[in-house]
């Protein structure tokens, strides 16, 4: 199995039916790369920048912070690097910048909501994603994006510094795409309003399913609830990949299920355009997409988000699906 899928390092993920799929990579730290690489990753799906952040006892420098997003770009040639701005607080602390104790740290100050308060921090990693975005691909992502008005004002943020760049003579790409996660229920709902001022979206089901069941992804206790393929879940799912379709932009998924063997035929019916996943997922899934066929599946649909539970879902893609 192995050398089957070492053949298919170089090989770009293309289904049964011809359809090509991007299969990219999540990654914490600029050295992860080579493994990305290596796994024959066609992006990196989603940067977790705040390992940046954690681990130090002050906050990085605009210019440590423009070496490391250089790095990345540039070792991925040209490839699409989707760098996700500070994702922290909930379950991420950072001992230098302390906050307030919270009731309910997922349900809090953390994230964009953070950024946008904070936003000497915000502003700081702006400026250096711009500066290192000639290196590369570059497509910046918010976090935990709840409300229209979140994205406008981080949006305009981002503009304000490039365009104090561009006059102080920095160079700064033209094609930055600028998208968001999809992991809070509430935008997933707004999706259709969301795909006109949002580049491109990835789906963090990480976070996506914890609010959507009420189930804390820590919680051993309710674990049972935190089910991937609840038709809840992929109804939101499909409303998001839908919403990004009808506005001509694409659709990712960075969180855990991208991965997922089961998940992914699913995923692929409801039209999912690029899933990343840990380095060493990339190549089982490559091989697994390269026997679906994308029109095949698109045909179960309507039957899979009009059932009722998860473990029919589950039943379903083992019967008719794989
Ligand atoms: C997610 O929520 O699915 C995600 C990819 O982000 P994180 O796991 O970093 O919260
Ligand atoms: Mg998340």
């Amino acid at each position: 199995q192995q050398d089957e899928w070492k053949k298919l390092v170089n090989e770009p993920t293309k289904t049964k039916d011809n359809v090509h799929v991007v299969l990219g990579a999540n990654i914490g730290n600029p050295g992860d790369v080579t493994g990305v690489v290596n796994n024959g990753g066609e992006a990196v799906g989603l940067y977790r920048t705040e390992f940046l952040y954690m681990g130090r006892d002050k906050l990085p420098t605009e210019d440590e912070q423009f070496e490391a997003y250089k790095e990345v770009l540039e070792k991925m040639e040209g490839k699409p690097v989707v760098i996700r701005t500070l994702d922290i607080g909930g379950d991420k602390k950072l001992k230098y910048l302390p906050l307030p104790a919270e009731m309910n740290p997922f349900l809090g100050f953390r994230a964009i909501r953070l950024c946008l308060e904070r936003q000497d921090i915000f502003r700081t990693q702006l400026r250096a994603l711009l500066r290192a975005s000639v290196f590369g691909k570059l497509q910046i992502m918010f976090p935990m994006i709840a409300t229209i008005n979140e994205l406008r004002e981080a949006k305009k943020i981002l503009f304000e510094e490039k365009d104090k760049l561009v006059a102080a003579g920095t160079q700064v790409s033209d094609d930055i795409e600028v998208g968001m996660m999809m992991e809070i229920p509430a935008s997933a709902v707004l999706a259709d309003r969301f795909a006109k001022e949002a580049d491109f979206f990835s789906i963090g089901t990480n976070d996506l399913i914890q609010y959507t069941m009420a189930a804390d992804r820590m919680n051993e206790h309710v674990s049972y609830l935190y089910q991937p393929l609840n038709p809840a879940i992929l109804r939101l799912v499909s409303r998001v990949i839908d919403a990004a379709h009808k506005e001509g932009h694409w659709a990712g998924m960075c969180g855990e299920m991208a991965g997922d063997a089961t998940a992914i035929p699913v995923l692929l019916a409801l039209g999912l355009d690029e899933f990343s996943m840990s380095a060493t997922s990339i190549l089982p899934a490559r091989t697994q997409l390269l026997k679906l066929s994308k029109e095949e599946l698109a045909k179960h649909k309507e039957a899979i988000l009009n059932l009722d539970t998860a473990e029919e879902v589950l039943d379903y893609v083992k019967t008719k699906m794989s």
